[in-house]
């Protein structure tokens, strides 16, 4: 049995690949890529049909980060030209939440930059998702406000929140690369605070900083082992006036090969196609609708995506359907958010890990520090062929604007 036929074998079964078969998958050609995304497709739609779920994001802090993550355009030092604001008033968010829902999200997702929350930032916050719930009471939530503290988990499962997102972003090995001023561990850490109380739990990574394939299967293993139940594939969008500005290490092959390879290791886990859809995959977009079962809708924290509307048109003429307020999004095998909610329900043993360290996910920044210059620098195979600054927009609507936003 070859490789895909095997690969799709145990995902049907949802069963995990090993190691070396997950690092075969990024070493496949052009040539066999539509036969990856094939066999990716087919344990896609064993767990999840053709539905596709949509996330919003509200930046309810932009900027202004005392963290060094040198993928970020809110990093401390960014000369990125983006917007910067403190904490949004609870209607203010939810009037933001509400047109993401409107345009069909079903899923809002609240990123504040930072370190992690203080205490009063937890009330704050509190008050927000309150907002958001009055408005909609079946509109799920997850909170991304970096790294979490004793009990601060638990406040915000008591005060609502859904899930929590706190990512590990790349391999253990490499994480000291490109953060200086927290680990790798204290991200695991908030993951299992996070699970530990109850929190559907959204951890995943950013793709194009310069990683070997060896640390992009060691931090989706990772991610599986942690029992994330949505995995967010970010695409380094290479911000001017961050470290890696001039990293323009994908192609749109790449990012298909990678997402293959996340949906392979996590055959029944949410993946979602986060920050850098646009820039990287570009018109081949619809093809990651095939591996991911999720993307976000609109724009991103700093910057914008395509309009809200054509996200829609593309679903649609893909041949996939938007995943409706009802519907469960995770096999039923796992827990989903609404069953992870109930008390003594859930996923049981599986560690759920979130959050893209500190506040952000899909900030798309990119992936070298200064010192990050000495990290692995064969990885990628798309040199600069993928450099498209023209696709990266400062955004400028929405949250923190008088500007509506796009959803
Ligand atoms: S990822 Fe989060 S913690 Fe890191 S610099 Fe950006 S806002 Fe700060």
């Amino acid at each position: 049995m070859d490789l895909l036929d095997t690969l799709t074998a145990k995902g049907l079964r949802g069963e995990v690949p090993t190691r070396e078969e997950a690092l075969a998958v990024l070493a496949t050609t052009d040539d066999e890529l539509l036969d990856v995304v094939a066999a990716a497709g087919k344990v896609r739609r064993r767990w999840f049909g053709r539905r596709v779920k949509l996330n919003y994001l509200v930046n309810l802090k932009s900027g202004l980060c005392p963290e060094d993550c040198s993928y970020c355009s809110q990093r401390l030092g960014s000369k990125a030209e983006i917007l910067k604001y403190t904490w949004l008033k609870p209607d203010q968010a939810a009037d933001a939440a509400r047109a993401g829902v409107a345009g069909g999200a079903k899923r809002v997702c609240l990123v504040a930059s930072g370190r992690g929350p203080t205490d009063r930032d937890i009330d704050r916050v509190t008050d927000t998702m309150a907002a958001i719930k009055d408005a909609d009471p079946e509109v799920e939530i997850c909170v991304c406000l970096g790294l979490l503290s004793d009990n601060q988990a638990e406040r915000l499962k008591a005060a609502g929140a859904d899930a929590y997102n706190h990512n590990l972003n790349t391999s253990e090995n490499t994480y000291g690369t490109i953060t200086k001023t927290h680990t790798y561990a204290d991200r695991v850490d908030t993951v299992q605070k996070a699970h530990g109380a109850g929190l559907s739990a959204c951890s995943g990574l950013i793709a194009g900083m310069g990683e070997t394939d060896e640390d992009l299967v060691d931090v989706v293993f990772a991610l599986r082992e942690l029992g994330s139940d949505s995995v967010p594939v970010n695409f380094l969008i290479p911000f001017e006036g961050t470290p890696l500005a001039k990293e323009w290490n994908l192609t749109p092959q790449r990012c298909l090969r990678i997402l293959a390879m996340v949906r392979f290791v996590n055959p029944d886990t949410e993946v979602r196609i986060a920050g850098g859809r646009e820039v990287h995959l570009r018109t081949m977009q619809p093809l990651g609708l095939h591996i991911a079962n999720s993307i976000f809708l609109g724009d991103y924290l700093t910057s914008e995506g395509q309009a809200g509307q054509a996200d829609l048109d593309m679903i649609k003429d893909a041949g996939f359907e938007v995943e409706g307020a009802g519907e469960a999004t995770l096999p039923r095998h796992r827990a989903d958010v609404a069953a992870a909610v109930a008390p003594g329900s859930g996923c049981g043993t599986a560690a759920s890990a979130c959050g893209s360290g500190g506040g952000c996910g899909p900030c798309g920044g990119h992936a070298h520090d200064t010192e990050a210059a000495s990290a692995p620098a064969a990885a990628v195979e798309g040199t600069n062929d993928g450099l498209r600054e023209d696709l990266v927009k400062v955004r400028r609507r929405g949250a923190g604007t008088e500007l509506a936003p796009n959803a």
